[in-house]
């Protein structure tokens, strides 16, 4: 009867449990694991937004249990970057990652990852990890070395079936990918659009780092790619990121790059051919260090409208 009862009330929404350690984090997968049950895995830094949130909703739309890791990873981090006041609120990412359908957050302590004596790295070689992001001038190939050792020890710890990653970070999807692919991990990589306010502004939590002016301004950058898409399709590849560094520009807007590259091999892109092609874009606005893309898909052969 009581049952009865509850089951036409809809559930109430409640925060996730947060887990601090390996050992915690492998008992409670233990039982799913052995059922046979999928694992979905959600990596994030926390300060949860919308971006967060629909990739929880897919691992809950796809897996039967959703781990969400909460880690603020400092080996990501450079010297002089912003580790030390990233933003934080793990009471409220537990409430939003609780009610987006995540069933556990996985969120270690440092020293639970990087124990004394730690001295093995993940490192994918070459262009892929030291082009864009990963130009000396500007994060560094170190920058992705951090993300894909901190990747690649929560794959081992959650043996997740499929993990999720947002196209706001483009390249870090491809570095993932390829580590992934090199190293034989058995994990689907899900890559899933950027979400952006209503202005189209990309969602991140470095956003939070934003004066009322900057908030203003900081729309440049959607703008840029907006107008290096329509160059593109409309004229040419090189008249498109014309059109992108004028908006910057005119909100006063100094890029650390903007560039058009092959988006899988990351190989600079002339012109629009037969694949996509990513215009990505960093620029510090204010204290607060930005990054946004686009993925510019091939034209389509029927549309008459479309040129190259
Ligand atoms: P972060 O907490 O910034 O490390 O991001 C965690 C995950 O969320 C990464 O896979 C990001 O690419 C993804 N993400 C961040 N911002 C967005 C966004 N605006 N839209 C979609 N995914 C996002």
């Amino acid at each position: 009867m009581t049952s009865n009862l509850l089951a036409d009330k809809p559930r109430p929404t409640v925060a996730a449990p947060a887990l601090r350690t390996k050992a915690e984090l492998r008992s409670a997968l233990a039982d799913a694991r052995r059922a046979g049950q999928t694992i979905g895995l959600v990596p994030t830094m926390g300060y949860l937004h919308q971006g967060h949130l629909s990739l929880i909703r897919a691992a809950r739309a796809e897996c039967d249990l959703v781990v969400m890791s909460l880690f603020v990873n400092p080996t990501q981090f450079g010297a002089g970057e912003d580790l030390d006041r990233y933003p934080r609120d793990e009471e409220r990412d537990l409430r939003l990652a609780g009610e987006a359908g995540a069933d556990l957050v996985f969120a270690p302590a440092v020293e639970g990852v990087y124990p004394d004596g730690f001295s093995t790295y993940v490192e994918v070689t070459g262009s892929l990890a030291n082009v864009l992001d990963g130009d000396p001038s500007s994060r560094g190939s170190e920058h992705f070395r951090g993300v894909t050792t901190v990747v690649a020890k929560l794959f081992n710890v959650v043996g997740p079936d499929v993990a999720y990653f947002g196209q706001k970070d483009a390249q870090q999807a491809v570095v993932i990918r390829r580590m992934v692919r090199d190293l034989d991990f058995p994990v689907r990589i899900e890559v899933l659009p950027t979400v952006r306010e209503p202005d189209g502004l990309a969602m991140s939590s470095r956003n939070a780092y934003l004066g009322p002016e900057e908030r203003e301004r900081a729309v440049a950058l959607s703008r840029a790619l907006d107008a290096a898409e329509q160059g593109a399709r409309a004229d040419s590849l090189a008249a498109g990121l014309e059109a992108a560094a004028r908006e910057l520009e005119a909100a006063g807007i100094e890029p650390e790059y903007l560039e058009a590259r092959d988006a899988e091999t990351l190989e600079p892109a002339e012109r629009l051919g037969d694949r996509p092609v990513l215009v990505a874009v960093a620029a510090r606005v204010g204290s607060a260090r930005l990054i946004d893309n686009v993925l510019i898909h091939p034209p389509d052969p029927t549309d008459k409208q479309s040129h190259t």
